[in-house]
C-alpha cells in the first residue's frame, strides 16, 4: 500500500541541495522523497518539518472559523510559520498546509505574511491564489499516482479522495484538471 504510486525517481536527477531552489510540485515533491517524507498520501506536517517550518494548529479563536491558514516568516527568529485552523476537518487543513507550502514556495520572496480564508469560492481568485491551489493540488494528488489508482480499479470520487486524504472537492476539481469523464468525476 505505501509504495503504491509512489514517484520513481531517477538517480540522474539533480539532487537538491538547497531548498530556496525549490519552485515547483515536481521538485518539492523530490525533496519530500529524499528525505523519506511519505508521500502517498503526502505527509504534509512531515515536509514542513523537514522544509524548517513550524507548523501550529491549536492557535484560533472560535471567531477566526473562516480563516484556513496564515503563512508567515516570524521577524525576530526569520523562521516560517504556519497556522492551521483546528476546528477545521483534517483533510482540510492538510490542504491548507498544501496551500501553505505553495506560497513558500512560489511567493516567499514576494511577501512574508499570507493569509488565506476559503479556498473554493466562486469567481477568479487572484493569481498567487490559484497558483498555490494548483500547488496544492499537485503535491497531494501527483498525476501518475491519480492515474495508478485509477488504473487499479479506485474510481469513485469518494474512494480517491480517502486514498489522497482530501476533500470531495479538491478531488474533483483536480480530475477536472487532468480531463478525467465519468465515474462521478
Ligand atoms: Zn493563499
Amino acid at each position: 500500500m505505501a509504495m503504491i504510486g509512489r514517484r520513481n525517481f531517477g538517480s540522474e536527477e539533480p539532487s537538491i541541495e538547497d531548498i530556496s531552489t525549490i519552485d515547483t510540485p515536481d521538485k518539492l515533491l523530490e525533496y519530500a522523497h529524499k528525505n523519506n517524507i511519505e508521500t502517498s498520501p503526502l505527509d504534509v506536517y512531515g515536509l514542513a518539518k523537514v522544509l524548517g517550518i513550524t507548523v501550529r494548529d491549536n492557535i484560533f479563536e472560535e471567531d477566526k472559523k473562516g480563516l484556513s491558514g496564515v503563512l508567515y516568516k516570524e521577524s525576530k527568529t526569520d523562521n516560517w510559520i504556519i497556522l492551521v485552523n483546528q476546528h477545521h476537518h483534517p483533510n482540510r487543513r492538510r490542504y491548507t498546509i498544501a496551500h501553505e507550502l505553495g506560497h513558500w514556495c512560489l511567493h516567499q520572496h514576494q511577501k512574508s505574511l499570507f493569509e488565506d480564508e476559503i479556498f473554493f469560492r466562486g469567481g477568479q481568485p487572484e493569481k498567487p491564489e490559484w497558483q498555490a491551489n494548483d500547488f496544492a493540488s499537485e503535491i497531494l494528488m501527483p498525476e501518475n499516482d491519480f492515474l495508478e489508482k485509477i488504473g487499479n480499479g479506485i474510481t469513485r470520487v469518494e474512494d480517491l479522495a480517502i486514498e489522497f486524504q482530501v476533500s470531495t472537492i479538491a478531488l474533483r476539481i483536480r480530475a477536472k484538471k487532468l480531463g478525467m469523464r465519468g465515474h462521478g468525476l
